[in-house]
């Protein structure tokens, strides 16, 4: 190619500048085809193609996949141009529920076309083999929301303790065969959020940050996106698997919803709980269980008056007439505003037994297991473990979970075991995730006793389902987390005792950098750390946190703090709740941040290194998984992987080729570590 003179350049960067000031475009901008270059796809597994654009309209657009015509299924509407057809803005053209069974390598080329000019784009995506029949029937995946592998040491260092350089046990986690690292990354960042962080490991796709079984779009609902079959979807289709939910966050989070609600904006509340429901016949949902009471009530009752806890009743959170298009090719219904959905009843009326309590879930244990399940114990994210642990262990309140107006929440453990025995009685299998919300949220809030106890909580759900896979061939479990959260980092162990440490000096106020505080000569580094042993009551929870010789925790992604190295009384308030019980919270002496905790100002002020503010933040760091199967199938995820190396290995699993393990998974992984040919 000839180099333009430098003048030349000049002349034409001026004139595209003039043009995008009167804003008329020689030839429409930022055309795209979807999905994302590089994606790939499990034999047959759905997927929206879309070519978009932005200019003057009209527009128009063609598509080819390897070099052969495609035709659209719906052109120009639903972009932030109001018809695609006049107004300067986007222009999109789908093509809606498309797959591939052809294996290897495919391209769709595009040309889009607005009232200026014509621009060209192109994407290249992979579609993999799977056999017929596989070793595994049902997947299991316990997600421990943001732990990296100082999370795990803590719990097990707290549950066990170490003599003489030796760990006197071992976490149900650490007791599975296979252990491998998992990159993390988004698909626009080295960082992720939940979302994406959870639909990697089931659709095979990287998302967008904020978004969950989506590719990213300009669309005028959250819920027009580009959709990508998730796991459940894929197999309940192929199979007639069941999905299982659990999770003590609230459900209309990204972890839980990144399973089975496809959004362009993972806040989107009620339309993502009302999604759970209206799509169960796609995911084949049967089992639903965590927190989030608050967008399944109606905004106000019969009279008009606001029912207490309920967070409905924000147009904008919810989804009406979804595409005639994206309907037809996913076959889901239109969807549609409503406030006053009382969709805990539209559950029942579909054939869910619902609970609101621990007491009514262990009905669910006693007697046959109810065929579909819904329980929702708390009006946002559900306490944790400490806090419900503090409740069941007796004595006088207050307590944290009566505060909250959810005093009697069962443990993750309690509500693994409930959905085990609901799913187990599908014959086609099922798909089940447990989520352990808190390990991510309190390594936010920097609540090192709270994010430790989670953690054990959390172990004792890998344990249930440990038991369960023991007994069947056809069970496959992977522990794995969607990201690491806060840099968590176990510094040492507390030196000269709590007693001596509550007697020291506030140096709240201290920001001398040349002043060391007192609370900071505690820390106990190398020899000084020595082997913190926690007395453990009969629940398998500490006694207490407060040890001589506690374990002190750092963070690496801190938030603004003041650090006493105490546990806290009470949590940060829960931002994922209704705006009635925040207010009551605030007004028993709550905090809603870490640095606002009154009982922390006993502390020393810590900037947050990373941000400086109200939350220590997720780090790009590798996760460790764990896997877990009486057959072989576990020897695929030994190795480092990437996230979405995940589901394609699942995917081969369930779907072939044979019943005997193939090691050929194994190198299909390590091939992806070479660098890329071409
Ligand atoms: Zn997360």
């Amino acid at each position: 190619m000839k180099r333009a003179p430098v003048a030349a350049l000049r002349v034409a960067a001026f004139a595209a500048a003039l043009a995008a000031a009167s804003a008329s475009f020689a030839a429409p901008t930022l055309v795209t085809v979807t999905p994302p270059n590089g994606a790939r796809f499990l034999e047959g597994q759905k997927f929206d193609v879309r070519v978009e654009g932005k200019g003057t309209g009209p527009f128009s657009a063609a598509l080819t996949l390897d070099g052969a015509p495609l035709t659209f299924t719906s052109g120009g509407q639903n972009t932030l141009a109001t018809d695609g057809i006049s107004s300067a803005g986007w222009g999109g053209f789908n093509v809606r529920g498309f797959s591939s069974t052809a294996p290897g390598r495919h391209t769709l080329r595009a040309t889009f076309t607005d009232a200026t000019g014509t621009a060209t784009a192109q994407s290249s995506f992979e579609i993999v083999d799977v056999g017929g029949r596989g070793l595994v029937k049902n997947v299991i995946i316990l997600l421990g929301d943001g732990m990296g592998v100082a999370h795990r040491t803590a719990a097990r260092i707290v549950k066990f303790g170490v003599t003489a350089g030796q760990p006197d046990g071992f976490l149900a986690m650490d007791r599975f065969p296979g252990t491998g690292l998992v990159t993390t990354h988004s698909l626009n960042s080295i960082v992720t959020d939940s979302a994406p962080g959870m639909a990697c490991y089931v659709s095979g796709s990287h998302n967008k940050n904020g978004q969950e079984g989506v590719y990213p779009a300009n669309v005028t609902n959250v819920f027009y996106y580009p959709r990508v079959e998730y796991l459940s979807e894929y197999l309940h289709r192929l199979r007639g698997t069941s999905l299982g939910i659990v999770s003590t966050a609230d459900l209309e989070d990204a972890t839980p919803a990144a399973n089975a609600v496809h959004t362009g904006n993972r806040g989107a509340g009620q339309g993502i709980v009302d999604q759970y429901l209206d799509e169960s016949g796609n995911t084949g949902l049967r089992v639903l269980l965590g927190g989030g009471r608050r967008w399944f009530l109606p905004q106000k009752d019969a009279n008009g008056q606001a029912i207490f806890g309920s967070s409905r009743g924000t147009a904008a959170n919810d989804y009406g007439a979804l595409p005639d298009d994206l309907r037809a090719a996913w076959g889901v219904p239109a969807g549609l505003v409503d406030p006053n959905r009382d969709l805990i009843g539209d559950f029942q009326k579909k054939g869910f037994y619902y609970v609101r309590d621990w007491e009514k879930l262990q009905g669910t244990l006693a007697g046959p297991a109810p065929s579909k399940l819904l329980g929702l114990f708390g009006y946002g994210n559900m306490n944790v473990a400490a806090d419900k642990i503090a409740k069941r262990r007796g004595g006088s309140g207050p307590f944290v979970v009566d505060d909250y107006h959810a005093p009697d929440q069962p443990m993750l453990d309690e509500m693994t075991e409930a959905a085990l025995r609901v799913l187990s009685r599908d014959r086609d299998g099922f798909v089940l995730m447990v989520e352990g919300a808190h390990i991510d949220k309190q390594s936010h809030l920097m609540d090192a006793e709270r994010v430790i106890g989670e953690t054990i909580e959390f172990d004792n759900a890998v344990a249930v389902v440990r038991r369960f896979a023991e007994t069947r061939e056809d069970t496959l479990v992977l522990v794995l987390a969607d990201h690491e959260c806060s840099g968590f980092s176990l510094i040492g162990a507390l030196v000269g005792g709590v007693q001596n440490l509550e007697g020291l000096a506030s140096d709240a106020g201290v920001l001398d950098p040349g002043t060391a505080p007192a609370r900071q000569k505690v820390v106990g580094t190398y020899d000084n750390a020595a082997f913190p042993r926690y007395h453990l009551e009969g629940d398998g929870y500490p006694k207490s946190f407060d040890i001589d010789g506690k374990v002190l925790v750092g963070y690496g992604a801190s938030g603004d703090r003041n650090e006493t190295w105490l546990g806290k009384e009470k949590p940060v308030i829960d931002s994922l709740l209704s705006s009635d019980i925040k207010a009551e919270l605030a007004g028993n002496g709550y905090a809603d941040a870490p640095w606002k905790r009154t009982e922390d100002a006993e502390g020393f002020f810590l900037r947050g290194q990373a941000v400086g503010r109200d939350q220590a933040v997720h780090t790009a760091a590798d996760i460790p998984v764990s896997a877990y199967s009486r057959s072989d199938a576990w020897r695929a995820f030994v190795g480092v992987q990437t996230n979405t190396d995940i589901f394609f290995k699942i995917g081969k699993l369930v779907l072939g080729p044979g019943r005997r393990y193939d090691a050929s998974i194994e190198r299909w992984s390590e091939s992806r570590l070479a660098p890329p040919g071409r």
